[in-house]
């Protein structure tokens, strides 16, 4: 019997591991299918994290964490959970290897995954020129022109990154304001190539046989067509939460989520299952940012603890 099951290991699961086994759990697992450290491992250029003054990428603020806690014992399962059940007083882990797992407490601290934004040969032509990773597939557009689709933290970010390496990147964006950190937004402004395509919708991405080859956008004012001609395409356009393995089998979901999907849940991270947690971006009104999903990872943490006596 698990003390603690911890699912998900980005930087709100990875702190609950750390706070829980340095704070005396002995038997903790974190669930994590891939390699720790979460979304913000995809993040090019990190410069919003306490007490790291220099600019870095996701991975490399994430590198030492897995570490920190594996030195207190907590345990990781290379493994994705498919669905959590409450038994009495206690859950069962169902994992898509066909294991069983059981543990008192359970920390639901999955995050979430990049949204599609839904236009015509998105998904046709997904990992062949439509990518939501600028680390991971930046390269291969190094010299050329590039198009990134959003207008939040992560399109403008990225968007600054790739204007780096690409020769041009243009800047697509639904509407003539951003929601990013004015501090992004000015070192969009002055970034020479980078080109503003604002008041737009895609309409669609076109290619051939050997990937994209540009992007159709209309303006919304006057309805005027231009085709954008790139090889990459990034979209950003925001994120869906990873509930799914709190789905059960008549449908239902095992605690309270929000309209949208998020876990709501108490100032202590509580949902409304006894002995259920949820922190990080899975949360209702979770600020996204790595060091809120942290702090929440710790505040579970100490309220499991305590209720596990
Ligand atoms: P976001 O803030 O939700 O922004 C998504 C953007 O995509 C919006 O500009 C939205 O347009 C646009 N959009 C949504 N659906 C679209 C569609 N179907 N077609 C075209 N455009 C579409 O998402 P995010 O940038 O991924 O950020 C998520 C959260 O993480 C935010 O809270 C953000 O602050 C945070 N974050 C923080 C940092 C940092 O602090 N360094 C870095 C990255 C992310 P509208 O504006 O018109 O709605």
């Amino acid at each position: 019997m698990l003390d603690l099951a911890i699912i998900g290991g980005g930087p709100a699961g990875l702190t609950a591991g750390l706070y829980s086994t340095r704070g005396g759990l002995k038997n903790v697992v974190m669930f994590e299918m891939g390699m720790p450290g979460g979304q913000i491992t995809g993040s090019s250029e990190i410069e919003n994290y306490p007490g790291q003054g220099q600019v870095m990428t996701g991975m490399d603020l994430m590198a030492s964490w897995p570490e920190q806690c594996q030195k207190f014992g907590l345990k990781h399962e290379m493994a994705q959970v498919e669905t959590i059940i409450q038994t009495g007083s206690t859950f069962k882990i169902l994992t898509n290897d066909n294991r069983e797992f059981e543990a008192r407490s359970v920390l639901m601290a999955t995050g979430s995954v990049p949204r599609r934004a839904g236009f015509k040969g998105e998904d046709e032509f997904f990992g062949r020129g439509v990518s939501t990773c600028a680390t991971c597939d930046g390269f291969f557009y190094r010299g050329k022109e590039v198009a990134v689709i959003g207008g939040g933290d992560s399109a403008l970010e990225e968007a600054y990154y790739l204007s780096k390496m690409c020769s041009k990147v243009y800047l697509v964006h639904r509407r003539d304001t951003y929601r990013a950190a004015p501090s992004t937004i000015e070192h969009i402004k002055k970034t020479e190539n980078i080109e503003e395509v604002t008041n737009v919708s895609v309409e669609e991405v076109f290619g051939d046989a050997s990937g994209v080859t540009g992007l159709k956008v209309k303006c919304n004012k006057t309805g005027e067509i231009r085709d954008l001609p790139t090889p990459g395409v990034f979209v950003f356009v925001g994120r869906n939460v990873l509930n799914a393995p709190l789905k059960q089998s008549d449908g239902s979901f095992l605690c309270d989520l929000s309209a949208t999907g998020e876990v709501v849940v108490d100032l202590k991270m509580r949902t409304s299952v006894k002995g259920l947690w949820a922190a990080g971006d899975i949360r209702i009104d979770a600020a996204k940012q790595v060091v809120c999903a942290a702090a929440d990872g710790a505040t579970a943490a100490v309220d499991i603890i305590e209720y596990l006596g």
